[in-house]
């Protein structure tokens, strides 16, 4: 197939439409009306991520910075290897999102991108915040520099760094399908080994401040996923030309392999910390994977994970099926926000 390379979306330009002829390379006037887009259920999703709206000095961390010192050994480090990857993760979001809504010929998929720019720059954030909150700041520079020099982190994050920037080099629809896949990954796969290590500390009454803030972040992710997903499938429905046998290959092979990855990763970072059950966490990760493909339109892999294997997780966050937390309710916020669109029963 020819590689055409899409040019960025004009800003305003009054000659064409409102309502976009297509998502990706399609023409639009810039101009937004919320009540006559393309996919006009995506309206909802918008009012949804707005209503999640948080920010990291919101969370208490006064008994995180008395407790840091009490954790074993183990335990500190994983906690500071953990937020180095999360950092990996969130700061190539911030801009990803930015990329795919600079090549969007849809304003309010332009739209949606900004909120969730938005939150990945909060979420890095708040590893700054809570790292100076609990460690020095050599400390908290070394933790930032694993996502640099740590080989098996960089292993783990080969693909995607390889993805990402092939965006960069060639905005093509390939590439955009591509990478909406690797983002799939990053939403609902990638932050899970890591969300669980804390989850596991505060069912142990460990750095609840650090768990109550990676709720938040997890809340933002599995909303981020779904609306990836969605974008994926309807990019893929409009260039009907990409949905070959060849490409949903390559979409479960990735898949694959970074399940393998993320379970040397697990296995590497978690490996001495008390509590939490390896095997259990590989059947998490494949169980995180059957659920993005499924989103994806597309057919699980792991057969034998369909059904979460870490049940004691489902108390700190929510999944898709609309299980109700009691986590968030437990913390007070400095505001209420009483949006019905908010709630976790609509995830
Ligand atoms: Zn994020
Ligand atoms: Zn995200």
């Amino acid at each position: 197939m020819p590689k055409l390379l899409l040019e960025k979306a004009k800003t305003l330009e009054p000659r064409n439409p409102n309502k976009s002829t297509a998502l990706f390379g399609g023409k639009s006037s810039g101009i937004l009306n919320w009540n006559d887009i393309a996919y006009p259920h995506w309206y909802k999703m918008y009012k949804r991520l707005v209503g999640n709206y948080w920010q990291a000095d919101e969370v208490n961390m006064a008994g995180d910075v008395k407790q840091f010192s009490t954790l074993t050994e183990s335990e500190r480090e994983a906690y500071l290897k953990i937020i180095g990857l999360l950092s990996t993760l969130d700061a190539p979001q911030t801009r990803t999102a930015l990329l795919l809504s600079l090549y969007a010929t849809d304003a309010s998929v332009q739209s949606i991108m900004a909120v969730i720019a938005q939150q990945e720059a909060v979420h890095n954030e708040s590893y700054s915040y809570v790292l100076s909150s609990v460690v020095s700041l050599d400390e908290q520079n070394e933790s930032f520099q694993l996502g640099r020099k740590d080989p098996i982190l960089l292993k783990r994050n080969e693909n995607i760094t390889q993805q990402y920037n092939n965006f960069v080099e060639e905005p093509t629809i390939e590439n955009i399908l591509k990478t909406l896949v690797y983002t799939s990954l990053l939403e609902g796969m990638f932050f899970y080994s890591g969300f669980a290590f804390f989850y596991n500390l505060a069912r142990h009454n460990k750095m609840v401040g650090t768990s109550t803030m990676i709720s938040y972040i997890n809340r933002d992710e599995l909303e981020h996923g779904r609306f990836i997903s969605e974008l994926f499938r309807a990019t893929l429905a409009e260039n009907p030309e990409y949905n070959t046998s060849e490409f949903i290959d390559w979409v479960y092979a990735h898949f694959k392999e970074s399940v393998e990855l993320e379970n040397e990763w697990s296995r590497y970072v978690l490996g001495d910390v008390e509590g939490i059950d390896l095997d259990e966490m590989t059947g998490y990760i494949k169980y995180r994977a059957n659920k993005m493909l499924r989103m994806m339109g597309l057919n699980e892999i792991y057969t034998e994970h369909v059904d979460n294997p870490m049940k004691w997780i489902r108390a700190y966050v929510d999944n898709f099926d609309g299980t109700k937390t009691d986590f968030f309710e437990q913390k007070s916020r400095q505001y209420t926000k009483t949006s019905d669109l908010n709630g976790f029963d609509d995830l």
